[in-house]
């Protein structure tokens, strides 16, 4: 259920519902707006608990949630969360844009692909270096050499690097190099990397797996949230149907739907989503016209050559194309692709 604060209630009054929500055995998750505060209190909830805390003081109301997922429910956050990572911004008004390869295959590659998608536009660096692979005879990635290599890129670029842990025992590793944590389609579902992940305090990337539900999907963020980070971005990235002309299905109507229901901010994923690099660049122009507030992208020196995912992987000069187009859509619905620094700035005082 949630305490709804009356408008101007003290910080005394709140922390005093605090205490009253954790003294009946429930999780106190205090969010505060810039209109009011409410306490999300999260548990096995009985009536009787509903009618003490509404004679609280400070107290407007207490509302049962009807979501599933509780602290991800636009229920209890009306307001759009914005995740930001260094200088990128992810959400309400900003979209991020997550350029990079597949897989960290050598400072070269690397480094070169970096340096290509910040001159483009780019809002951070993606890149694997511990890559799940359907086959164990596939290239598996560089592993810590290629965080080592992702955070050369960062120091160069100064993009914020987005990479994927796939155990919860490698979090603080990956942690250590990685400004986002990506967890991949096929981990998202794996509950101890949740936990692990959402005590790390890093941010998260939240691939959708497949086959999972939308409410799959948002309870497995509630994992991460409840483990008390906020900074939760959702990725659409293609679920399995039975069409096989792409790699995967990829439905847009999950970004309107997921922004009726949460407040966390919604990224697509075109490349997996597709599979086909010519299907790229229209599918990103899509998702932003759909709202999205980020696109992730796999983007290579020489797709041809490329260790994984060269066949939906942009050349440099495709990247640029797309930017190009992803910028018009993106003015047309209101969104800026630039760090929240630069907009602050170009504001008149
Ligand atoms: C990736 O981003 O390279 C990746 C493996 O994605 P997914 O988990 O969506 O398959
Ligand atoms: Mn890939």
């Amino acid at each position: 259920m949630i305490v709804v604060m009356q408008k101007g209630a003290t910080q005394e009054q709140i922390d005093h519902m605090i205490q009253r929500v954790e003294e009946l055995g429930l999780k106190a998750h205090p969010i505060y707006g810039t209109e009011r505060t409410v306490i999300a209190a999260i548990g096995d909830k009985r009536d009787e608990d509903r009618h003490s805390l509404e004679s609280g003081p400070g107290v407007s109301a207490v509302v049962p949630i009807l979501a599933p997922y509780k602290v991800a429910s636009i229920e209890v956050k009306p307001e759009r969360t914005v995740v930001r990572v260094g200088p990128m911004s992810v959400g309400n008004c900003h979209l991020g844009i997550i350029a990079g390869p597949c897989s960290v295959e050598s400072e070269e590659q690397t480094l070169s692909t970096a340096r290509a998608v910040k001159a483009a536009g780019a809002t951070a660096l993606r890149g694997g270096a511990f890559k799940p692979r359907t086959s164990p005879y596939s290239f598996q990635g560089l592993k810590e050499e290629g965080l080592k290599i992702l955070a050369a890129a960062r120091e160069e670029t100064g993009l914020p690097v987005v990479t994927e842990v796939m155990a919860a025992a490698d979090v603080p590793l990956v942690a250590r190099y990685a400004d986002v944590l990506q967890i991949g389609a096929r981990n998202m579902q794996n509950y101890r990397l949740l936990e692990e992940a959402g005590a790390s305090g890093t941010p998260v990337l939240l691939k959708r797996g497949p086959s999972a539900t939308m409410d799959e999907l948002l309870l497995a963020a509630e994992y991460i949230l409840n483990a008390g980070n906020q900074n939760v971005m959702l990725c659409e990235r293609g679920i399995r149907t039975f069409e096989t002309h792409t790699r995967f299905t990829l439905p847009l109507a999950t970004v309107p739907y997921l922004h009726e229901r949460t407040h966390l901010p919604v990224v697509v994923d075109p490349s997996h989503g597709t599979g086909h690099t010519s299907l790229v660049p229209r599918m990103s122009a899509a998702a932003i016209a759909a709202g999205a507030d980020g696109l992730i992208l796999e983007v290579h020196p020489d797709p041809e050559k490329a260790l994984s995912d060269g066949y939906q992987s942009l050349t440099f000069q495709q990247f640029e194309e797309t930017m190009q187009l992803c910028r018009k859509v993106a003015d047309a619905v209101g969104k800026r692709i630039e760090a929240e620094e630069e907009t602050l700035a170009r504001q008149p005082a």
